[in-house]
């Protein structure tokens, strides 16, 4: 009998070209919306392989859902904070997902958002698109640059390490990062950065950029509190999970003036309501969650995922596997 095998979106045009192509029995969430919870605990039943996105949630009542059959739960991001990894490991099910490919991708949008909050740019693009465009001043809609000022980067890890060797190439001469560990000389003199605690990094940044996983231990991270002790000019980034930042406490922080601009592609929850407060804010430039968003990078997530569900339902050791 052939496999049974869950896709919980349409896929990108030649990855979904080339599972139409598999052998096996394919179930699949086509809408332009991510499945429903109760239609996706219906579905699941029986399933050898779940191919999902970040959008859902896999934890004991999906797994428990699933049965027993199930060897392979493959994600198509990165970040693995949806997942409840334990659950999974501890039933023997396989667990891929899909690192590196879309560090390029990433980094690009949390230098744009760097760039574009540090410029102003939404109050830029709304003045020429409303009429306010007056007369070449001075100091009208100037922001600040990256000459000579020191970045600090929230996890050093692919992404964090791209971002900071792009953002050298835009004046940045000194990085520092905070994290779990402490990173290889290597590391560290490819950047000529430095480890430094994380209140370090928030007095002495003029740059903030976050970049770690969304954990226990990074939830709300950044709370008032951290807000508080950063630069009033500081430009902060988060491109890496919207869980990470306390976000009444950075409204309250951009309210108190606390912070010189913000760039989020990354927001709790997601999407994130068109009335909310943080669009209220002119030095607040928000996205809606497009870090990896080229064709080129989402082809290549698909196609990891279906590597990695074709590996899984073979039993064999998965090419792009989190454990
Ligand atoms: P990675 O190489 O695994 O890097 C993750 C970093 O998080 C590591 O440096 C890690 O530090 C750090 N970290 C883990 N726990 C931490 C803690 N308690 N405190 C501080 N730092 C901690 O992953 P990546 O490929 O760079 O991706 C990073 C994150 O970006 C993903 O988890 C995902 O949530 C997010 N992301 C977002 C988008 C988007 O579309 N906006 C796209 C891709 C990824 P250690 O090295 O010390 O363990």
């Amino acid at each position: 009998m052939a496999p049974k095998v869950l896709v919980t979106r349409l896929l990108p045009p030649k990855t979904q070209a080339r599972l139409l192509e598999q052998n096996f029995e394919l179930i699949q969430w086509k809408e332009n919306s991510s499945i429903p919870r109760d239609v996706l605990l219906e579905k699941i039943q029986g399933v050898d392989a779940l191919f999902c996105l970040l959008t859902e949630k896999i934890d004991n009542e999906l797994l428990d859902r699933a049965g027993p059959q199930l060897k392979v739960v493959a994600t198509m991001s990165v970040g693995y904070d949806h997942i409840n990894v334990d659950a999974v490991k501890s039933r023997n099910i396989k667990l891929g997902y899909t690192p590196d490919v879309l560090t390029d991708s990433t980094a690009d949008l949390t230098v744009l958002l760097a760039l574009g909050a540090s410029r102003r740019i939404k109050e830029c693009i709304q003045a020429a698109e409303n009429g306010l465009w007056g007369k070449w001043g001075p100091t009208w809609l100037c922001g600040t640059q990256f000459t000579n000022k020191t970045l600090g980067v929230v996890g050093l890890g692919r992404i964090g390490e791209a971002v900071a060797k792009r953002l050298q190439a835009f004046g940045i001469s000194r990085v520092i990062y905070s994290g779990r560990t402490k990173k290889s000389e290597q590391v560290e003199a490819r950047l000529n950065a430095k480890y430094v605690p994380f209140d370090t990094l928030l007095t002495e940044s003029d740059v903030i950029v976050v970049c770690c996983a969304l954990t226990k231990e990074t939830e709300n991270l950044f709370d008032y509190k951290a807000f508080s002790k950063m630069k009033r000019t500081v430009v902060f980034v988060n491109s890496a999970r919207g869980g990470i930042v306390l976000q009444d406490d950075l409204v309250r922080a951009l309210e108190e003036n606390l912070i010189g601009a913000v760039g989020l592609d990354v927001t709790t929850p997601e999407p994130l309501p068109p009335t909310h407060k943080l669009y209220s804010f002119p030095n607040c430039l928000i996205l809606p969650h497009v870090g990896s968003a080229t064709m080129e990078t989402r082809e290549n997530m698909a196609n990891m995922t279906l590597e990695n569900i074709l590996a899984g339902l073979k039993e064999e050791k998965l090419p792009y596997s989190i454990y």
